[in-house]
């Protein structure tokens, strides 16, 4: 029997910290939604589990009860809902009013500091998580297969293999190593974790808690959302301190790289164009360009390489080298259009650069779904010009959006953007520009390889059109984790 087919009968609990529509701050919050949509698709039953955020308790307002969650240790009493999400996927809601209905985001309050009780607030997403791979769940229903995502669920297989009977196999998925969740080790007792974890062969993490490093200790298989950002863990300047820890589980170690969601990023059907279009008809692309500029009031300028960013506005993504490099980028024949939010001083920067060079500079400070869809479609090329980037989704979407990448060589932007050559081009390979250093000198020189094939519209077609023909969806990367599930149960049962 294949692996897939034997992969079908898996229950699979999918745990997140947040899961699109209905909670998202990033690429997480698509995966959240698509892989296990994509999994549900090869047969699996697949489950996701996230917090009852306001929002998603609104989303989710027909879910009925299922299970009451007892207070253990110093968490609180919690209830799970039963829901679906809009793919189909069920979904179990975690309903604890104290630890979730906050005015803010998933992690943060509103002006962007962290909630206090992070710790308790995703210990208790660890612990049902974990419980419910184990003999120990509330359900009828329980896991053969624990799937984490990120430190926020990261403490899971810590308790799955610290006393509960019956245990699941788990992963943790590592979307972004750099967020650790690190906390004050005496919360360790409200936790619930036996003193004998709190040691580095363990929880505890120079004299702290690290959520991230119990997952990547006790979990039985490790993914990097990239291969190459699975390389890059291991190595001092991407590891964050965990590369010695993730070195010693090399051989549980993976990389398998993010898909999309092909529905909805498709420039044939995406509801907030103005026009919409695919590789036959990309003459259509162009209204999206005149309607974005005028949207954002950028002159109308046909001729000028619009670029696009829609990021979160942070050191990882490179934000201060196009700032920097914006000197020698206005004196091209360039456009740009940026949406985003984060770190006060680039959201600062660039509003002051917008308001200084308003036809030339547009920058959106917000979290605005409609307005990404319409850069993607609208920019002639979208720049990428992150310092680390485990997956990234943006370049993904800006290809199937004929809207070429100029992405830094680093983690899944190496796995899924061919780079410029002539040859390249020709044998459908190259769909976008890569550059090495992180300066802003290299960002310009990718931007000048850029416009010198601007300026060839044939080539230019062909380019995007290379992009457009890749294929970002789920297929091949759930077979892959379908595949992992089931040598993970194989070894689990032996
Ligand atoms: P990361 O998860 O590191 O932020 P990714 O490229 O993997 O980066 O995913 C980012 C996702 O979040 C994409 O879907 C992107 O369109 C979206 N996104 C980021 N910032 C914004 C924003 N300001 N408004 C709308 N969508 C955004």
């Amino acid at each position: 029997m294949s692996a897939i087919r034997k992969a079908a009968r898996l229950r699979v609990l999918f745990v997140t910290p947040e899961c699109a529509p209905w909670a998202k701050t990033g690429g997480l919050g698509d995966v959240s939604a698509s892989l296990p949509a994509a999994l549900a698709a090869l047969g699996l039953d697949v489950c996701v589990l996230l917090p009852g955020y306001p929002s998603v308790r609104q989303a989710a307002r027909n879910a009925r009860k299922v299970a009451d969650i007892r207070s253990a240790h110093g968490l609180p009493s919690a209830r799970l809902l039963r829901g679906r999400l809009p793919s189909g996927v069920p979904a179990l809601v975690l309903d604890c009013p104290s630890l979730y209905r906050r005015e803010g985001g998933p992690y943060q309050d509103g002006d962007g500091v962290d909630y206090s009780d992070n710790a308790l607030r995703f210990g208790l997403l660890s612990h049902v998580a974990a419980r419910l791979a184990s003999a120990a769940s509330p359900l009828v229903w329980r896991a053969d297969i624990l799937h984490c995502n990120d430190w926020p669920t990261a403490l899971a297989p810590a308790y799955l293999k610290l006393g509960l009977p019956g245990a699941a196999p788990s992963l943790v998925v590592v979307h972004n190593l750099a967020f650790q969740g690190i906390f004050p080790l005496d919360v360790a007792e409200r936790l619930g974790l036996p003193p004998e974890s709190l040691k580095s062969e363990g929880v505890e993490y120079w004299g702290k808690l690290s959520f991230l490093k119990a997952g990547l200790y006790y979990a039985d298989r490790i993914v990097a959302v990239s291969p190459t950002y699975a390389h890059e863990i291991r190595t001092e300047a991407h590891g964050c301190g965990m590369q010695g820890l993730v070195e010693t589980r090399a051989n549980r170690l993976a990389g398998i790289l993010n898909g999309i969601d092909m529905d909805a990023w498709n420039p044939r059907t995406d509801p907030h164009l103005d026009t919409n279009y695919d590789a036959d008809t990309l003459e259509d692309k162009a209204p999206n360009k005149r309607a974005l500029q005028a949207e954002l009031g950028l002159a109308a300028d046909d001729d000028a390489l619009l670029l696009g960013m829609v990021s979160r506005l942070t050191d990882q993504k490179g934000i201060d080298l196009v700032l920097d490099a914006l000197p020698e980028l206005l004196a091209r024949p360039v456009q740009l259009a940026l949406l985003g939010g984060g770190d006060a001083r680039f959201e600062q920067a660039w509003r002051e650069r917008a308001a200084a060079t308003p036809e030339r500079i547009a920058a959106v400070i917000g979290f605005d779904e409609r307005l990404a869809h319409r850069i993607e479609a609208g920019a002639d090329a979208f720049v990428m010009p992150s310092r680390f980037e485990p997956c990234g989704l943006n370049q993904m979407y800006s290809q199937r959006y004929g809207t070429p990448p100029i992405v830094r060589a680093t983690g899944g932007l190496v796995d899924s953007v061919g780079d410029f050559s002539v040859d390249g081009l020709h044998r459908g390979e190259a769909s976008g520009f890569l550059f090495a250093d992180a300066t802003p000198a290299a960002l310009v020189e990718a931007v000048d390889r850029a416009l010198k094939v601007f300026a060839d519209r044939v080539a230019w077609r062909t380019l995007c059109r290379n992009g457009m023909a890749r294929d970002f969806s789920w297929g091949g990367s759930a077979g892959r984790y379908a595949r992992l599930y089931v040598a993970m149960r194989a070894v689990a049962a032996a």
